[in-house]
């Protein structure tokens, strides 16, 4: 199987009736691009910055993270790649930060409500994404959005900081694609007003699961209840896709559910553009779009709407064959 697997590793990701989609992949530092490379994705889908402000005493500095956002750039030779401002907080601490305790922190202040607050952190990493956006395709990503201000203002931040630079004769693309991540319900509920201000979606199901079934992604005694294929979760991709779409917008997803055999389907016939997952999931998720037909992943979504619970999706996808033994 893995000798077939490799065989795509250069081939388009190309449904059986001619539909395309991009397979991405997530990243968490430079260092996962060999993967990347390897297994032929065709984009970073996720760059997880975080990663640069864990384990050490002190902020990573603007140039510290300039060469970092570079590198990845170079490295995809014009591929697109998705970073991700910071996203720390909830489960991922910052010691030298010094953030209050909190009683939810998954609820509480992190992610785009951090660095809209810590103005000069997040000033830092916007102009170091600025300036590492000469060397390749670099689209921009917040994350946690709950609201179209914390959107507006992240955004006006972002072009001060090109001002800024370009007022230092410090060359900044033109071209650089803004987004937001949907994992937060209101968000999904209300995409068709976010896909306004947006140039394009990425659906991050782990937290959207989480918070849609208010089960914590971290708990054993609720994993029950975090389901992927709840319909309610259904319902909301679908929503956030089709409002990507009457705006002429993409939508991507980041989520582990991405890349897992018996969503892929439905994620198809739902519409969407971008897929990004681990790096060795990508070959075996392009093997399974090439057998695929848009027309049947479209009838397969409208029998999953009328199913009840999230079993009864999984089910349906497994009974009508969507899944390659
Ligand atoms: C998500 O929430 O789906 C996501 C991709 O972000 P993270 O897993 O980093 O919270
Ligand atoms: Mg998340």
């Amino acid at each position: 199987q893995k000798e077939e697997w490799a065989k795509l590793v250069n081939e388009p990701t190309e449904t059986e009736d001619g539909h395309t989609v991009e397979l991405a992949a997530n990243i968490g530092t430079p260092n996962d691009l060999d993967g990347v490379l390897a297994n032929g994705a065709e984009g970073i889908g996720l760059y997880r910055t975080e990663f640069l402000y864990m384990g050490r005493n002190e902020l990573p500095s603007e140039e510290e993270q300039f060469e970092a956002y570079k590198e990845v750039l170079e490295r995809m030779q014009g591929k697109p790649v998705v970073i991700r401002t910071l996203d720390i907080g909830g489960d991922k601490e910052l010691p030298y930060l010094d953030l209050p305790k909190e009683m939810n922190p998954f609820l509480g202040f992190r992610a785009i409500r951090l660095c809209l607050e810590k103005k000069d952190m997040f000033r830092t990493q916007l102009r170091a994404l600025l300036r590492a956006s000469s060397y390749g395709k670099l689209k921009i990503m917040f994350p946690m959005v709950a609201t179209v201000e914390e959107v507006r203002e992240a955004k006006a931040m972002l072009a001060e900081a090109k001002e800024e630079l370009q007022g230092e004769n410090i060359e900044v693309s033109d071209d650089i694609e803004v987004g937001i991540m949907v994992e937060i319900p209101s968000t999904a509920a209300a995409a068709e007003i976010f896909a306004k201000e947006v140039d394009f979606f990425s659906i991050g199901t782990n937290d959207l699961i989480q918070y849609t079934l208010a089960a914590d992604r971290m708990s054993e005694k609720v994993a029950h209840l975090y389901q992927p294929y709840h319909p309610a979760i259904l319902r909301l991709v679908k929503n956030v896709i089709d409002a990507a779409h009457k705006e002429g917008k993409w939508a991507g997803m980041c989520g582990e559910m991405a890349g897992e055999p018996a969503a892929v389907p439905l994620l198809l016939g739902l519409g969407l553009d971008e897929f990004s997952m681990s790096a060795t999931s990508v070959l075996p998720a392009r093997t399974q779009l090439r057998s695929l037909k848009k027309t049947d992943a479209e009838g397969l979504v409208e029998e999953a709407m009328k199913c009840a619970t999230a079993d009864e999706i999984a089910e349906l996808v497994e009974n009508r064959g969507f899944i390659i033994q």
